[in-house]
């Protein structure tokens, strides 16, 4: 474990922040950092698929033998000018080390160590890499698909990695959820899901994945553990096969005010309506998913178009 984890307790927050400032990149050796909770996340996703086998993805200590891509690129927040040395303790002294850099230098100075490191000469013949993200994203992402499955630190790196960065704004699938299993659902969930039920546009469908206005405006998932206001949004996934999706707007913890969360869906409101398209041959007002060439779909197979 580095040695300024011991020293510092820096908040999931700060080191996000320092990661993303340096491109998730080692300021020492130019190499790209790994985000280690990512790594804990494939291996539980190639074990949630049945694998049983061996796998060196992840170890709690980075140790080489179990987790060499840890033991090696590492991301870790390091000193600039060492804390022993004086360097103070805030974030413009802080930048992203990989775990060797980290290790290797210790409490030496910064010109000593870069001197003693010829790893700073990795340089792109086509530029430096702007879009690197040491797999963060991947966390995100399969972290999203798991909420219910985190541990407490794991669920401070999805909440410190922003859930309104553009990266972490995913757009899921919606599983629309039949009405009427309200009774099934504990007290407490079931005051939030009606609150949020006198919230939404109507008409108001589903039991726990709420769907207001028709067309669909907003979703909102009220889970056990996170309530999450949704953009709705249509899309083909075949032809004739249209299927919802949610685009996240804000997520909140099961105690949060109501006030907020009405805020958050008249946001997701006001996105899905700006999409809404004008047809000039029926002078309707259509969502996206029913415009096709410039006008409405009816306007469109009774012009001819096939479809
Ligand atoms: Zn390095
Ligand atoms: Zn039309």
């Amino acid at each position: 474990m580095p040695a300024t984890r011991k020293r510092t307790a820096l908040s999931k927050e700060l080191q996000v922040r320092v990661f993303r400032r340096d491109r998730w990149m080692c300021r020492w050796c130019g190499r790209p950092v790994v985000f280690p909770p990512a790594m804990r996340m494939l291996d539980r996703l190639v074990r949630l698929s049945g694998y049983d086998g061996a796998l060196a993805y992840h170890d709690p200590r980075w140790r080489r033998d179990r987790a060499p891509l840890l033991d090696h690129l590492g991301a870790v927040v390091d000193h600039h000018e060492a804390f022993a040395r004086g360097g103070a303790h805030d974030e413009s002294n802080f930048v992203t080390s990989c775990n060797k850099c980290n290790a290797r230098k210790n409490s030496s100075a910064v010109a000593e160590f870069t001197e003693k490191s010829p790893l700073r000469l990795v340089k792109g013949k086509y530029g430096e890499p702007t879009d690197w993200d040491g797999f963060s994203t991947v966390f995100v992402v399969l972290a999203r698909t798991n909420e219910d499955d985190l541990t407490d630190g794991e669920r401070g790196w999805l909440d410190a990695l922003g859930r309104d960065d553009p990266r972490a704004r995913l757009r899921r699938r919606i599983a629309r959820d039949t009405d009427g299993q309200l009774r099934l659902v504990a007290p407490e969930r079931r005051a939030l899901v009606e609150l949020i039920g006198t919230m939404l546009p109507s008409p108001v469908s589903g039991t726990t994945t709420l769907i207001g206005g028709d067309p669909g405006e907003v979703v909102v998932v009220v889970g056990e553990d996170v309530t999450e206001v949704m953009q709705f949004e249509v899309e083909w996934v075949s032809e004739h096969e249209p299927a919802t999706f949610g685009t996240l707007v804000a997520a909140f913890k099961p105690d949060a005010e109501p006030a907020p969360i009405a805020a958050a869906i008249a946001q997701a409101r006001a996105r899905r309506v700006s999409t809404y398209r004008w047809c000039p041959t029926c002078r309707s007002v259509q969502p996206p998913e029913w415009m096709m060439d410039e006008q409405c779909m009816s306007c469109f197979e009774r012009a001819g178009g096939v479809f």
